[in-house]
């Protein structure tokens, strides 16, 4: 029994063919070309999917960025996929290509893949983050996704820290946790990208060091509040950000249970992803495996 499991980004959108063990046997990626616009994006979907197609295929997952409602698997209106508004994605795929077929939103799909196969194994209550370009969360809850009512749960990412900050989110609200310590964000706070934060705060660079605390706090703060929201079994951190590795999970490690009630924080395994680059391909397979 196999799967496609596809990850709709705004660059490119990347598929594979997925086994009941997460072996990922074949793979292809096609560019969005999003700025053409829905008809354009949406036959790039569809070829990837001919290209995959096989016998033994038995359903087709989708992970794209939100916002989405994975309940009735419509696409609602992604900044990053212009002119996709109100899209029946499941039903068209699954109509087109006469398989089932979910949409779930890219963090939650990942957290999943994330507790299915990778860095959280095991656990039954994970919060899963990923600082990239945005930052996106999934609560995993016994082995599912939390929806909530409208589909809408787990966008941690516009949780804010600082209500009266100048930094206003993407979402067009101020002080969310995305517009302060997501990529571009420390890029902007720094004046350099979080890669050269990285690296020079290795080297001892003072500035970078400053740079890595400062961004470390914020993240803390907002994880010590999901703990005292969750009470997590585990963290589990991925994206772009996430590669500067020990240097910030070790703070992260100290600020965290800091800013939370439960006294039990310290305790929250605080881990890097474990699934990389093909997280996206997994999450959405998972969804229909
Ligand atoms: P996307 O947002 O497209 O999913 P990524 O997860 O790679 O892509 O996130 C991109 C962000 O991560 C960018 O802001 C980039 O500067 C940052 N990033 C990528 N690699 C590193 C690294 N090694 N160290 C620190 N930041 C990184």
């Amino acid at each position: 029994m196999a799967v496609l499991g596809i990850d709709i980004g705004g660059t490119k959108i990347a598929a594979g063919v997925v086994d009941a063990d997460a072996r990922v046997l074949e793979t292809a990626v096609v560019p969005t070309r999003a700025c053409e616009g829905y008809a354009t994006s949406y036959a790039q979907l569809k070829s990837v999917i001919d290209k995959l197609l096989r016998d033994g295929v038995t359903a087709i997952g989708i992970c794209a960025p939100g916002p989405l409602n994975p309940k009735t698997g419509v696409v609602i209106n992604p900044p990053n996929l212009p002119g996709w508004v109100n899209i029946p994605l499941a039903e068209q795929i699954s109509k087109e290509f006469q398989l089932p077929c979910r949409v779930e939103n890219d963090a939650n799909a990942a957290g999943l893949a994330e507790w299915r196969f990778g860095a959280a194994r095991g656990y039954s209550t994970v919060f899963y983050v990923t600082v990239s370009t945005g930052i996106g969360t999934g609560i995993i809850l016994d082995g599912k996704i939390h929806h909530g009512k409208n589909g809408q749960a787990g966008e941690g990412g516009h949780v804010t820290i600082d209500y009266r900050s100048s930094s206003i989110c993407g979402c067009g609200l101020p002080g969310c946790i995305e517009a302060l310590a997501s990529g571009p964000a420390i890029a902007r706070r720094a004046g350099m990208p979080p890669e050269e934060v990285g690296r020079a705060a290795a080297c001892g660079d003072p500035r970078a060091i400053e740079m890595l605390d400062e961004t470390a706090l914020m993240l803390g703060a907002w994880l010590g509040s999901a703990i005292s929201l969750l009470d997590p079994d585990i963290i589990v951190i991925g994206g772009g950000v996430a590669q500067i590795g020990e240097p910030l999970f070790s703070r992260l490690r100290r600020i965290t249970p800091e800013r939370s009630i439960n006294q039990f924080a310290a305790e929250t395994p605080i881990v890097p992803a474990a699934l990389g680059a093909q997280v996206g391909i997994l999450g959405a397979a998972c969804t229909v495996l």
